[in-house]
């Protein structure tokens, strides 16, 4: 895939920023956030028309009347607007309203009969086409969908990476696996790749520091939800973010110009973060159950450390790492500090309750 071109000639830039509501709702929602996001500095105006939503009776878009709406917002502010399509059927209503590319959402590429249809119907048709990741965290069957794409002929082709779907508790509605986009770009390391900070982190609260953390790790871009009134929205209204508060938020942002893909180091680096923020994740797991065990000892009388159990769990993890050429050293003083930092929290939750009493 090396002779993609940018996605839309005017933002071969990077980064790319993609924003604008969860979901077309009215034409004054329509255009009053786009006039927002236009102003926030944004080029690519993002509205659901048709909404895949995962409880029926929930909200399900306005429908191909909202794709007039989208025509308003490029003839009247020159936004490049783009929309999710589902079906054949979409893709041809949405075409025909001359939106400038298409997204297939996550729950479409988790299903491949669903991606070939819409691959069928976009032969011969020049259109952007943004591939978001499968629900599950699967990069054949995300590059799978991609391929579809691009065999069908089409070369502006850029992939979003929105999160995984997950059973456990995790602070994200859906948990990001940095290391599958990071997949996806040493497979395909022309493919431009986008992070939707809004559907991983669910809540707007974490936008920024997702958007921010995509960017160092050297994503070429973000699609975020913005909203003129965000409580009030039909769908999606806890993650979504004014255009003020995205125009803030684009003005902090660290930008990063280099390209990581132009850059042997920067793809180690690229690799480095993920397992950094890995550990991180797994380190918040481990505090969380080790809290949980505070909880057990101080209803049972228990005390905190238990030497014997502290012991064998050095020993372990002294042997694993050798086995895995680690030094007994580094593991025993890492392992010390994560303990110690078990103990604090553990104590603090007895501080917690005799101040309770
Ligand atoms: C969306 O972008 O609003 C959307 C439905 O996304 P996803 O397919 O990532 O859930
Ligand atoms: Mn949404």
């Amino acid at each position: 895939m090396n002779d993609l071109r940018a996605l839309f000639e005017e933002c071969s830039a990077e980064p790319i920023i993609i924003a604008g509501p969860c979901s077309a709702e009215s034409r004054e929602q329509v255009l009053a956030t786009a006039r927002g996001v236009a102003d926030a500095g944004v080029k690519i105006y993002r509205a659901g028309v048709w909404k895949p939503r995962t409880k029926p009776g929930s909200f399900e878009g306005r429908g191909a009347e909202a794709l007039a709406w989208l025509h308003e917002v490029k003839e009247s502010l020159g936004l490049k607007v783009v929309t999710e399509v589902a079906t054949p059927e979409h893709l041809d209503e949405a075409l025909c309203a001359g939106v400038d590319g298409v997204w297939i959402g996550a729950r479409t590429t988790t299903n491949p009969f669903a991606t070939q249809q819409i691959a069928d119907a976009l032969r011969g048709v020049d259109t952007a086409v943004i591939v978001k990741n499968p629900v599950i965290p699967d990069v054949d069957l995300w590059i799978g969908a991609i391929e579809r794409i691009y065999n069908s002929g089409v070369r502006r082709l850029a992939a979003v990476h929105r999160g995984f779907g997950t059973h456990e508790t995790t602070p994200y509605r859906n948990a990001p696996h940095w290391s599958v986009p990071i997949e996806l770009h040493r497979r395909i390391p022309t493919l431009t790749i986008l992070s939707d900070p809004s559907h991983i982190g669910g809540r707007r609260d974490m936008v920024a520091q997702l958007a921010q953390q995509a960017l160092d790790i050297g994503f070429a871009g973000l699609m975020i939800e913005s909203h003129v009134q965000p409580d009030r929205a039909l769908s999606d209204a806890k993650q979504q973010v004014t255009p003020v508060a995205l125009g803030e938020m684009l003005s902090t942002l660290r930008m990063h110009r280099t390209p990581a893909t132009d850059d042997a180091l920067a793809d180690y680096r690229l690799h480095i973060d993920t397992i950094d923020s890995r550990i991180i994740e797994l380190l918040s797991e481990r505090m969380g159950v080790a809290c949980e065990i505070g909880e057990y000892k101080r209803e049972h009388g228990m005390a905190i450390v238990q030497h014997d159990r502290y012991n064998d769990l050095l020993l372990a993890a002294e042997a694993r790492a050798e086995m895995m050429s680690l030094s007994r050293t580094f593991i025993h003083q890492i392992f010390s500090a994560i303990h110690e930092e078990s103990v604090r929290q553990q104590i603090k939750i007895g501080e917690g309750s005799e101040k309770k009493v």
